[in-house]
């Protein structure tokens, strides 16, 4: 996976998606991060990049010149790596206006080769270079940030972790919350006990069978309980009788 992201505050990005999992893949090729600063394409002699919105308003705006500049640019060196010059890559704007991310959303995004993501700031951005750039607009919940760059980054980091490579174990992001409607079940490590609290006796027979079928309901009991809308759906997919049959294998 390419990502290419369009910010005004590049070493936000960098800095922190050199870290952890996504710096790990990162080194190892498994991903790779262009960052650009949208500043750099400023025709401004003192390389301004946003003005007072039309109409007056609070805030400023950021200009569609600079913006549609660096998209160009990174189109083109994309399109020189790829030669398939028919395809755009997709080109996300992180906006409170947009679909709201989820983890389906992430699954297909994932199949993806390159990813732009464009950062607004200010007020944002300028309707009309929007219209011209951009192919999904996506909020990463109904709150109002001060840039685009952390939603950026909460989009990259659930991506990367359904990128084969990136986590070390294949079946961590498989069981994990919203893969299957449900969220997951409760996790224990060692010490066995923790302040008189034990382990659940189950996870301690190395009876698989017992202990899927226990995870299972588990999840089911949590996911009834925090997100009942989930747990809804979930039953409609899942009716009893196939329920029994999976508790069974
Ligand atoms: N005036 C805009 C509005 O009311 O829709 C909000 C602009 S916000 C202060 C500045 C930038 O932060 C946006 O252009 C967007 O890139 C980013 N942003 C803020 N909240 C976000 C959210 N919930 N999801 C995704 N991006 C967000």
């Amino acid at each position: 996976m390419n990502y290419h992201v369009m910010t005004l505050f590049p070493e936000m990005i960098e800095h922190a998606m050199n870290i952890s999992i996504t710096g790990r893949a990162l080194k190892n090729g498994i991903l790779a991060l262009d960052v650009v600063n949208i500043r750099d394409y400023s025709k401004d002699k003192h390389n301004r990049v946003d003005d007072y919105p039309y109409g007056g308003g609070a805030g400023m705006v950021m200009q569609a010149q600079p913006v549609y500049d660096c998209h160009q640019d990174l189109v083109k060196k994309i399109m020189d790596r790829t030669k398939e010059k028919g395809r755009l890559p997709r080109t996300i704007y992180l906006t409170p206006q947009g679909h709201t991310f989820h983890q389906k959303m992430a699954e297909e995004l994932a199949k993806e080769e390159d990813l732009i993501f464009l950062c607004g700031h200010y007020e944002g951005i300028d309707e009309r270079v929007l219209q011209k750039i951009v192919t999904d607009q996506v909020s990463i919940g109904d709150y109002v940030l001060t840039g685009g760059e952390l939603p950026a980054m909460v989009m990259m980091d659930t991506i990367s972790r359904l990128i084969p490579g990136v986590l070390h174990n294949e079946d961590s992001a498989e069981a994990e919350s919203f893969s299957n409607d449900l969220l997951e079940y409760p996790q224990y490590t060692r010490p066995p006990e923790f302040m008189g609290e034990k382990v659940p006796d189950i996870l301690l027979t190395g009876n698989h069978a017992k202990i899927e079928a226990w995870r299972l309901e588990q999840a089911m009991e949590r996911t009834k309980k925090a997100r009942p809308e989930l747990y809804e759906a979930y039953m409609l997919k899942n009716p009893p009788k196939l329920q029994k049959r999976r508790k069974k294998k």
